[in-house]
Protein backbone atom coordinates (compact mmCIF):
# COMPACT_ATOMS: atom_id res chain seq x y z
CA UNK A 1 0.00 0.00 0.00
CA UNK A 2 1.22 3.37 -0.83
CA UNK A 3 0.28 7.11 -0.54
CA UNK A 4 1.55 10.36 0.44
CA UNK A 5 0.60 12.64 3.29
CA UNK A 6 1.39 16.93 2.81
CA UNK A 7 1.51 16.84 6.28
CA UNK A 8 5.50 16.20 6.97
CA UNK A 9 6.74 19.18 5.13
CA UNK A 10 10.15 20.56 5.35
CA UNK A 11 11.27 24.14 5.39
CA UNK A 12 14.57 25.29 2.71
CA UNK A 13 16.48 27.18 5.43
CA UNK A 14 15.63 25.48 8.36
CA UNK A 15 18.79 24.12 10.06
CA UNK A 16 22.62 23.12 8.95
CA UNK A 17 23.49 20.02 7.87
CA UNK A 18 26.35 18.39 9.26
CA UNK A 19 25.91 14.75 7.64
CA UNK A 20 24.45 13.88 3.88
CA UNK A 21 21.15 12.77 4.98
CA UNK A 22 20.41 8.51 6.08
CA UNK A 23 18.78 6.35 3.92
CA UNK A 24 17.19 3.90 6.32
CA UNK A 25 13.96 3.77 5.14
CA UNK A 26 14.25 6.88 2.54
CA UNK A 27 14.64 6.29 -1.31
CA UNK A 28 15.49 9.34 -3.23
CA UNK A 29 13.09 9.73 -6.43
CA UNK A 30 14.31 10.44 -9.94
CA UNK A 31 12.98 13.70 -11.32
CA UNK A 32 14.29 13.68 -14.37
CA UNK A 33 11.54 11.69 -16.32
CA UNK A 34 8.08 13.22 -15.60
CA UNK A 35 6.18 10.18 -15.93
CA UNK A 36 2.76 9.99 -17.71
CA UNK A 37 -0.16 8.33 -16.47
CA UNK A 38 -0.92 4.79 -18.34
CA UNK A 39 -3.70 4.86 -21.61
CA UNK A 40 -7.13 5.75 -20.52
CA UNK A 41 -6.95 6.72 -17.36
CA UNK A 42 -9.47 8.69 -14.94
CA UNK A 43 -10.39 12.07 -15.46
CA UNK A 44 -9.35 13.33 -11.53
CA UNK A 45 -5.37 13.48 -12.73
CA UNK A 46 -4.02 16.90 -13.84
CA UNK A 47 -0.67 17.31 -15.60
CA UNK A 48 1.64 18.53 -12.59
CA UNK A 49 0.01 15.67 -10.16
CA UNK A 50 -2.30 15.57 -7.27
CA UNK A 51 -2.37 17.47 -4.61
CA UNK A 52 -0.81 20.33 -5.67
CA UNK A 53 -3.96 22.63 -4.37
CA UNK A 54 -2.68 22.07 -1.15
CA UNK A 55 0.29 23.98 -1.92
CA UNK A 56 0.01 27.71 -2.00
CA UNK A 57 2.81 29.86 -3.81
CA UNK A 58 4.27 31.15 -0.29
CA UNK A 59 4.62 27.50 0.30
CA UNK A 60 7.01 27.21 -2.75
CA UNK A 61 9.67 29.67 -2.11
CA UNK A 62 9.84 28.74 1.31
CA UNK A 63 9.59 24.77 1.37
CA UNK A 64 12.26 21.92 -0.18
CA UNK A 65 9.71 19.13 0.86
CA UNK A 66 6.26 19.33 0.64
CA UNK A 67 4.60 15.65 2.16
CA UNK A 68 6.02 12.08 2.71
CA UNK A 69 5.22 9.22 0.88
CA UNK A 70 4.92 6.30 2.30
CA UNK A 71 4.96 1.95 1.64
CA UNK A 72 3.66 -0.12 3.77
CA UNK A 73 2.59 -4.03 4.12
CA UNK A 74 -1.29 -4.94 4.88
CA UNK A 75 0.07 -4.90 8.79
CA UNK A 76 1.02 -0.98 8.29
CA UNK A 77 4.63 -1.95 8.90
CA UNK A 78 6.52 1.10 7.14
CA UNK A 79 9.15 -0.15 4.38
CA UNK A 80 9.75 2.46 2.34
CA UNK A 81 9.35 6.25 2.69
CA UNK A 82 10.34 9.22 0.10
CA UNK A 83 10.31 13.02 0.36
CA UNK A 84 7.75 14.34 -2.15
CA UNK A 85 10.17 17.64 -3.17
CA UNK A 86 7.21 18.59 -5.83
CA UNK A 87 4.39 20.53 -4.96
CA UNK A 88 2.40 17.82 -5.81
CA UNK A 89 2.12 13.82 -5.71
CA UNK A 90 3.73 12.77 -9.39
CA UNK A 91 3.36 9.44 -10.53
CA UNK A 92 7.28 9.21 -10.25
CA UNK A 93 7.00 8.40 -6.52
CA UNK A 94 5.42 5.51 -6.30
CA UNK A 95 6.69 4.39 -9.93
CA UNK A 96 10.47 4.02 -8.20
CA UNK A 97 8.49 2.73 -4.85
CA UNK A 98 7.46 -0.35 -7.26
CA UNK A 99 10.70 -0.73 -9.17
CA UNK A 100 12.41 -0.67 -5.37
CA UNK A 101 10.06 -3.30 -4.55
CA UNK A 102 10.93 -5.48 -7.66
CA UNK A 103 14.26 -5.34 -6.76
CA UNK A 104 13.86 -5.97 -2.89
CA UNK A 105 10.90 -8.39 -3.01
CA UNK A 106 12.62 -12.28 -4.01
CA UNK A 107 11.07 -13.64 -7.73
CA UNK A 108 8.85 -16.06 -6.74
CA UNK A 109 6.94 -14.09 -4.16
CA UNK A 110 3.53 -12.38 -5.88
CA UNK A 111 3.12 -8.50 -5.20
CA UNK A 112 -0.06 -6.99 -5.11
CA UNK A 113 -0.09 -2.93 -5.15
CA UNK A 114 -2.77 -0.80 -3.67
CA UNK A 115 -2.64 2.96 -4.30
CA UNK A 116 -5.12 5.66 -4.34
CA UNK A 117 -4.71 5.46 -8.07
CA UNK A 118 -3.42 2.32 -9.45
CA UNK A 119 -5.35 2.56 -12.19
CA UNK A 120 -2.85 5.20 -13.71
CA UNK A 121 0.35 2.98 -12.82
CA UNK A 122 -1.08 -0.39 -13.97
CA UNK A 123 -0.24 0.06 -17.45
CA UNK A 124 3.55 1.03 -16.80
CA UNK A 125 4.70 -2.32 -15.73
CA UNK A 126 4.68 -5.47 -17.03
CA UNK A 127 6.24 -7.87 -14.80
CA UNK A 128 4.05 -10.71 -14.16
CA UNK A 129 4.46 -10.66 -10.69
CA UNK A 130 2.53 -7.48 -9.70
CA UNK A 131 -1.25 -6.89 -9.08
CA UNK A 132 -2.15 -3.44 -8.91
CA UNK A 133 -5.71 -2.83 -7.07
CA UNK A 134 -7.68 0.09 -5.78
CA UNK A 135 -8.24 -0.06 -2.27
CA UNK A 136 -11.73 -0.45 -0.53
CA UNK A 137 -12.46 3.03 -0.03
CA UNK A 138 -10.49 4.71 -2.23
CA UNK A 139 -12.38 3.15 -5.30
CA UNK A 140 -15.32 5.28 -5.25
CA UNK A 141 -13.96 7.93 -7.05
CA UNK A 142 -13.32 6.00 -9.87
CA UNK A 143 -15.08 5.37 -12.66
CA UNK A 144 -17.17 1.46 -12.82
CA UNK A 145 -14.28 0.67 -15.34
CA UNK A 146 -12.08 1.24 -12.59
CA UNK A 147 -13.90 -0.08 -9.58
CA UNK A 148 -14.59 -3.40 -11.77
CA UNK A 149 -11.01 -3.83 -13.43
CA UNK A 150 -8.45 -2.44 -10.35
CA UNK A 151 -10.95 -2.51 -6.91
CA UNK A 152 -9.72 -4.30 -4.48
CA UNK A 153 -12.88 -6.57 -4.27
CA UNK A 154 -12.67 -7.99 -7.17
CA UNK A 155 -9.42 -8.84 -6.91
CA UNK A 156 -8.29 -12.51 -6.39
CA UNK A 157 -6.52 -13.77 -3.37
CA UNK A 158 -7.04 -10.62 -1.36
CA UNK A 159 -9.51 -11.94 1.47
CA UNK A 160 -10.69 -9.10 3.24
CA UNK A 161 -7.56 -7.04 2.92
CA UNK A 162 -8.79 -3.17 2.61
CA UNK A 163 -5.85 -1.63 0.97
CA UNK A 164 -5.80 1.40 3.08
CA UNK A 165 -3.26 0.24 5.38
CA UNK A 166 -1.23 3.53 5.14
CA UNK A 167 -3.83 5.57 6.37
CA UNK A 168 -3.24 4.32 9.76
CA UNK A 169 -0.14 5.40 9.69
CA UNK A 170 -1.07 9.07 9.36
CA UNK A 171 -2.09 9.92 12.59
CA UNK A 172 0.53 9.02 14.41
CA UNK A 173 3.19 10.54 12.03
CA UNK A 174 1.19 14.06 11.10
CA UNK A 175 1.46 15.63 15.61
CA UNK A 176 5.44 15.33 13.91
CA UNK A 177 4.82 17.44 11.32
CA UNK A 178 5.14 20.78 12.57
CA UNK A 179 8.67 19.48 14.48
CA UNK A 180 10.34 17.64 10.96
CA UNK A 181 9.28 21.07 9.26
CA UNK A 182 12.21 22.77 11.11
CA UNK A 183 14.84 20.11 11.93
CA UNK A 184 18.33 20.05 9.72
CA UNK A 185 18.01 17.68 6.56
CA UNK A 186 19.79 15.05 8.30
CA UNK A 187 17.87 15.19 11.76
CA UNK A 188 15.12 15.19 9.93
CA UNK A 189 15.77 11.79 8.70
CA UNK A 190 17.24 10.26 11.37
CA UNK A 191 14.13 11.47 13.23
CA UNK A 192 11.81 9.52 10.90
CA UNK A 193 13.75 6.92 10.41
CA UNK A 194 13.59 6.46 14.45
CA UNK A 195 10.18 7.24 14.30
CA UNK A 196 9.23 4.11 11.76
CA UNK A 197 11.21 2.06 13.24
CA UNK A 198 9.56 2.48 16.50
CA UNK A 199 6.22 1.80 14.89
CA UNK A 200 7.21 -1.36 13.26
CA UNK A 201 8.57 -2.98 16.59
CA UNK A 202 5.50 -1.71 18.64
CA UNK A 203 3.40 -4.01 15.85
CA UNK A 204 5.50 -6.80 15.71
CA UNK A 205 5.30 -7.46 20.06
CA UNK A 206 1.53 -6.98 19.19
CA UNK A 207 1.30 -9.89 16.95
CA UNK A 208 -0.56 -13.03 17.73
CA UNK A 209 -1.63 -16.11 15.54
CA UNK A 210 -4.94 -16.41 14.61
CA UNK A 211 -5.36 -19.52 16.94
CA UNK A 212 -4.66 -17.27 19.66
CA UNK A 213 -6.39 -14.72 18.51
CA UNK A 214 -9.96 -16.78 18.59
CA UNK A 215 -8.78 -18.41 22.01
CA UNK A 216 -8.57 -14.85 23.70
CA UNK A 217 -11.86 -13.75 22.24
CA UNK A 218 -13.92 -16.34 23.19
CA UNK A 219 -12.50 -15.89 26.53
CA UNK A 220 -13.93 -11.84 26.30
CA UNK A 221 -17.07 -13.12 24.95
CA UNK A 222 -18.39 -13.96 27.99
CA UNK A 223 -17.34 -11.21 29.93
CA UNK A 224 -18.21 -8.68 27.42
CA UNK A 225 -21.79 -10.45 27.07
CA UNK A 226 -22.50 -10.26 30.84
CA UNK A 227 -21.17 -6.94 30.96
CA UNK A 228 -23.73 -6.52 28.65
CA UNK A 229 -26.50 -7.99 30.33
CA UNK A 230 -26.38 -6.59 33.67
CA UNK A 231 -28.82 -4.06 34.25
CA UNK A 232 -27.05 -0.90 36.54
CA UNK A 233 -28.72 0.11 39.74
CA UNK A 234 -29.04 3.15 41.26
CA UNK A 235 -26.01 2.89 43.44
CA UNK A 236 -24.09 1.19 40.17
CA UNK A 237 -25.32 4.67 38.08
CA UNK A 238 -24.13 7.06 40.70
CA UNK A 239 -20.71 5.57 40.27
CA UNK A 240 -21.08 5.15 36.36
CA UNK A 241 -21.48 8.88 36.46
CA UNK A 242 -18.55 9.63 38.85
CA UNK A 243 -16.43 7.39 36.43
CA UNK A 244 -17.55 8.41 33.45
CA UNK A 245 -16.39 12.02 34.79
CA UNK A 246 -13.00 10.89 35.83
CA UNK A 247 -12.77 9.45 32.22
CA UNK A 248 -13.68 12.92 30.36
CA UNK A 249 -10.47 14.24 32.62
CA UNK A 250 -8.42 11.12 32.25
CA UNK A 251 -9.18 11.76 28.11
CA UNK A 252 -8.51 15.68 28.66
CA UNK A 253 -4.91 14.88 30.24
CA UNK A 254 -3.86 12.26 27.96
CA UNK A 255 -4.49 14.74 25.17
CA UNK A 256 -2.37 17.45 26.45
CA UNK A 257 0.18 15.28 27.58
CA UNK A 258 0.23 13.66 23.97
CA UNK A 259 0.57 17.35 22.26
CA UNK A 260 3.61 18.07 24.52
CA UNK A 261 5.36 16.28 22.22
CA UNK A 262 5.06 18.61 19.55
CA UNK A 263 6.70 21.51 18.56
CA UNK A 264 3.97 23.50 19.42
CA UNK A 265 3.33 21.62 22.18
CA UNK A 266 6.84 22.33 23.54
CA UNK A 267 6.78 25.96 22.92
CA UNK A 268 3.79 26.22 25.25
CA UNK A 269 4.94 23.57 27.77
CA UNK A 270 4.42 25.64 30.76
CA UNK A 271 0.56 26.16 30.34
CA UNK A 272 -0.10 22.76 29.53
CA UNK A 273 2.50 22.08 33.04
CA UNK A 274 -0.42 24.10 35.18
CA UNK A 275 -3.17 23.24 32.90
CA UNK A 276 -2.24 19.32 33.06
CA UNK A 277 -1.98 19.75 37.52
CA UNK A 278 -5.52 21.61 37.71
CA UNK A 279 -6.72 18.56 35.91
CA UNK A 280 -5.19 16.30 38.43
CA UNK A 281 -7.16 18.54 40.97
CA UNK A 282 -10.61 17.74 39.23
CA UNK A 283 -9.74 14.09 39.63
CA UNK A 284 -9.10 14.21 42.66
CA UNK A 285 -12.15 16.56 43.93
CA UNK A 286 -14.43 14.08 42.14
CA UNK A 287 -12.89 11.42 43.77
CA UNK A 288 -13.22 13.14 47.06
CA UNK A 289 -17.07 13.74 45.98
CA UNK A 290 -18.20 10.17 45.45
CA UNK A 291 -16.31 8.86 48.72
CA UNK A 292 -18.03 11.29 50.64
CA UNK A 293 -21.37 10.32 50.22
CA UNK A 294 -20.65 6.37 49.18
CA UNK A 295 -18.98 5.42 52.56
CA UNK A 296 -19.28 1.68 51.77
CA UNK A 297 -18.41 1.75 47.64
CA UNK A 298 -14.83 3.94 47.87
CA UNK A 299 -12.96 4.89 44.59
CA UNK A 300 -9.09 4.91 44.52
CA UNK A 301 -7.33 8.43 43.02
CA UNK A 302 -4.32 6.13 41.75
CA UNK A 303 -6.92 3.82 39.59
CA UNK A 304 -8.16 6.99 37.27
CA UNK A 305 -4.94 9.13 36.30
CA UNK A 306 -4.71 8.48 32.65
CA UNK A 307 -7.65 6.75 30.23
CA UNK A 308 -6.06 3.11 30.27
CA UNK A 309 -6.03 3.10 34.15
CA UNK A 310 -7.50 0.11 36.07
CA UNK A 311 -10.40 1.77 37.88
CA UNK A 312 -12.14 2.32 33.84
CA UNK A 313 -12.32 -1.32 33.51
CA UNK A 314 -15.44 -1.25 35.74
CA UNK A 315 -17.37 0.88 33.12
CA UNK A 316 -18.63 -0.97 30.21
CA UNK A 317 -19.37 1.47 27.57
CA UNK A 318 -16.92 4.60 28.36
CA UNK A 319 -14.22 1.89 28.65
CA UNK A 320 -11.78 1.69 25.26
CA UNK A 321 -10.57 -1.54 26.65
CA UNK A 322 -14.06 -3.46 26.19
CA UNK A 323 -15.04 -1.84 23.33
CA UNK A 324 -11.96 -3.69 21.76
CA UNK A 325 -12.86 -7.02 23.67
CA UNK A 326 -15.87 -6.09 21.62
CA UNK A 327 -14.38 -5.99 18.07
CA UNK A 328 -12.58 -9.06 18.79
CA UNK A 329 -15.61 -11.61 19.96
CA UNK A 330 -17.31 -9.70 16.22
CA UNK A 331 -14.48 -10.72 14.10
CA UNK A 332 -14.61 -14.50 15.94
CA UNK A 333 -17.99 -14.45 15.11
CA UNK A 334 -18.13 -13.38 11.36
CA UNK A 335 -14.68 -16.01 11.68
CA UNK A 336 -17.05 -18.33 12.31
CA UNK A 337 -20.03 -17.43 10.48
CA UNK A 338 -17.71 -17.75 7.34
CA UNK A 339 -16.52 -20.92 7.82
CA UNK A 340 -20.28 -22.38 8.57
CA UNK A 341 -21.06 -20.32 5.26
CA UNK A 342 -18.66 -22.37 3.02
CA UNK A 343 -19.89 -26.01 4.12
CA UNK A 344 -23.37 -24.67 3.80
CA UNK A 345 -23.40 -23.94 0.45
CA UNK A 346 -20.99 -26.74 -0.53
CA UNK A 347 -24.48 -28.52 0.59
CA UNK A 348 -26.71 -26.62 -1.12
CA UNK A 349 -24.41 -26.82 -4.06
CA UNK A 350 -24.54 -30.85 -3.78
CA UNK A 351 -27.93 -31.32 -3.27
CA UNK A 352 -29.12 -29.34 -6.21
CA UNK A 353 -26.33 -31.73 -8.45
CA UNK A 354 -28.16 -34.38 -7.27
CA UNK A 355 -31.50 -33.32 -7.89
CA UNK A 356 -30.29 -32.20 -11.50
CA UNK A 357 -29.06 -35.99 -11.87
CA UNK A 358 -32.49 -37.39 -11.25
CA UNK A 359 -34.19 -35.50 -13.57
CA UNK A 360 -32.18 -36.37 -16.00
CA UNK A 361 -32.47 -40.14 -15.43
ZN1 LIG B 1 -9.37 5.10 -11.89
ZN1 LIG C 1 2.84 -7.33 7.07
Amino acid sequence: MMDACFGIRHRRNAGKATMPPASGFFIDVDHSNGVQPSEGHCANWSAGGRGQGLTSGADRNKLDVYGLFCGSCPHSFIRYMEDVTTPGERLNYSECMVQQMLRDIPPHVPIIVSYDISCKLAGRFCDPRLTFVLPALHVYGHVLRCQLLFGIRATESVGLIDGESVERIWPPFRRFGPQVKEMAQDNRRNFLNYVADTMNFARIMSIITVDEFLQKAGESRETVLSSLKAKPTAATSKKAEAIRSLYRVACERQYLIDHAATERGQRMNRLLTVTNQKLLKKTRSIVAKFNGLHQSDQLDYQDFISPNSEGFQQLLHINGDIAQKARAVKLRDLYFRCKEESQRVAAEATTILSDTDEDYI
